[in-house]
């Protein structure tokens, strides 16, 4: 149903109400401004990637999707239905391009300098996240119990252990978790593992209910949110917005943040400017927890498969698909998730599946977001590219966006996130 946009025209209006556009506003409103947030669906529906993911947030998992090794696995994987990576082959441009930008990114030196400023972002955001989520109606949503990576096989296990001392290096309490002192934390759960790791800092939001609760907390504050707003077109004079259409009618804020996830590109196109944006689909599949369910996060590490333990409910997701705009469900897919789950959980039971979700992250070929002016635009500013990671990078990459609106002195420079950075060759 569409819904009459905003009684006054705000300064600033937000597209997109997924993490990151929820929390665009939260900074934008901290700021002074008057926000209104639109999104063609209600907040928490599951069309949005923030809506049915794993939420895992905090320390772990700062790595860029392009490293060195991942060229030469990815065509192994290339050719496995059930691999955790797959591109659906197709004659696309916009595709060809980021992928080219993206094997140039599987260097050491590129893979270093971005898990840096991941891990940067990640750690302000969890210090905002535990703010956030301190008391009232979010406090429920964030779990800080700690997040266990565990390794099925020895090269997994000495590859996870290489990681310890540059993790702890930069302040995240990494260790190495004996396998007794797993058995210890999850007594009754049954491991095949050959090794594990714990990062005390890891930490995870329940999904939509997290979303759901920062709307309301928005609107405590003065902010409207509002869904069944679908934007469908701009009026521009002069390199200026002047006007939002949408379904319900016209805005003419004063700023305008794009932040649509994997559905900016369009948007951006129709104001003339091209984003190095790919879809990335995954699954998560939600089961019943039972005896053979931990009840601490768990990454596993070689199938690249998350565990989010919920209360009587168990999430995991994985699979990563440059197949566009598609979020249609294959069963294939969603077997080798519980299979590679069951691999390292042999006790887990998988049977009955009360959920099965897909989402598009919104993927960029070095993995860091797009924060910054679109084009030559003076009010309009992009907040989009949050990739594998974005409930863990949304929070510190909303301040980065009201800082830049705000004019204020941005707490990370803002180069690294510029959207043309791929245009000069950096
Ligand atoms: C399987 C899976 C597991 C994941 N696990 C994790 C994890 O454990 N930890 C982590 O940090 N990240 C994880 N992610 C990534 C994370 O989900 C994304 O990075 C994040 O949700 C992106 O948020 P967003 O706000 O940019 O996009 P979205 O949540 O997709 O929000 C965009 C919103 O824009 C709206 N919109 C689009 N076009 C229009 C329009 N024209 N008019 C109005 N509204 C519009 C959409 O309806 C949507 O609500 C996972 C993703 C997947 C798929």
């Amino acid at each position: 149903m569409a819904t009459t946009p905003t009684r006054h025209d705000p300064d600033v209006l937000v597209i997109g109400a997924g993490v990151v556009g929820l929390f665009c506003a939260w900074f934008l409103r901290e700021a002074g401004h008057t926000v209104t947030v639109v999104d063609r669906h209600e907040v928490g529906d599951p069309a949005a990637c923030s809506a049915g993911n794993t939420g895992f947030v905090g320390t772990q998992g700062s790595a860029p999707l392009a490293e060195p090794g991942v060229p030469a696995r990815g065509l192994r994987w290339l050719l496995n239905p059930e691999s955790p990576f797959h591109v659906t082959p197709r004659l696309d441009g916009e595709l060809l391009s980021w992928l080219w930008h993206f094997r140039r990114h599987c260097t050491e030196r590129h893979a270093r300098a971005g898990f840096e400023v991941l891990l940067a972002l990640k750690q302000r955001s969890l210090a905002v996240l535990r703010e956030v989520c301190a008391e009232g109606e979010l406090a429920g949503t964030l779990t800080a119990r700690g997040m266990v990576l565990a390794c099925h096989t020895p090269e997994g296990y000495a590859a996870a252990r290489r990681t310890v001392d540059t993790a702890v290096a930069h302040g995240v309490p990494l260790r190495e978790l004996g396998l007794d002192e797993l058995a210890r934390l999850e007594p009754g759960v049954e491991f095949d593992l050959a090794g594990a790791l714990l990062n005390e800092e890891g930490a995870a939001l329940r999904v939509p209910a997290f979303l759901v609760g920062l709307a309301d907390a928005l609107r405590q504050r003065g902010v409207e949110v509002l869904g069944g707003v679908d934007v469908r077109d701009f009026e521009v004079v002069d390199r200026q917005l002047r006007a939002v259409r949408t379904g319900g009618g016209e805005l003419r804020p004063a700023e305008v943040v794009i932040a649509a996830g994997v559905w900016s590109t369009g948007l951006a196109r129709a104001l003339g400017v091209g984003l190095p944006l790919q879809p990335a689909k995954g699954y998560t599949v939600t089961v019943p927890a039972g005896p053979g369910s931990p009840t601490l996060p768990m990454l596993l590490s070689e199938g690249k498969v998350a565990v989010l333990p919920m209360g009587d409910q168990i999430r995991i997701g994985g699979t990563l698909e440059l197949s566009g705009l598609d979020a249609s469900v294959s069963a294939r897919r969603v077997d080798g998730i519980l299979r590679t789950a069951r691999t390292y959980l042999p006790g887990l039971d998988t049977d009955r599946r009360l959920d099965v979700w897909t989402g598009l992250r919104p993927c960029t070929p070095d993995s860091l977001p797009l924060i910054g002016r679109l084009g030559a635009y003076r009010n309009v500013s992009v907040a989009t590219g949050h990739g594998h990671i974005g409930m863990g990078l949304a929070p510190a990459g909303g301040r980065l966006l009201a800082q830049l609106v705000t004019g204020k002195d941005p707490d990370m420079p803002l180069e690294t996130f510029a959207p043309d950075r791929f245009r000069v060759g950096l």
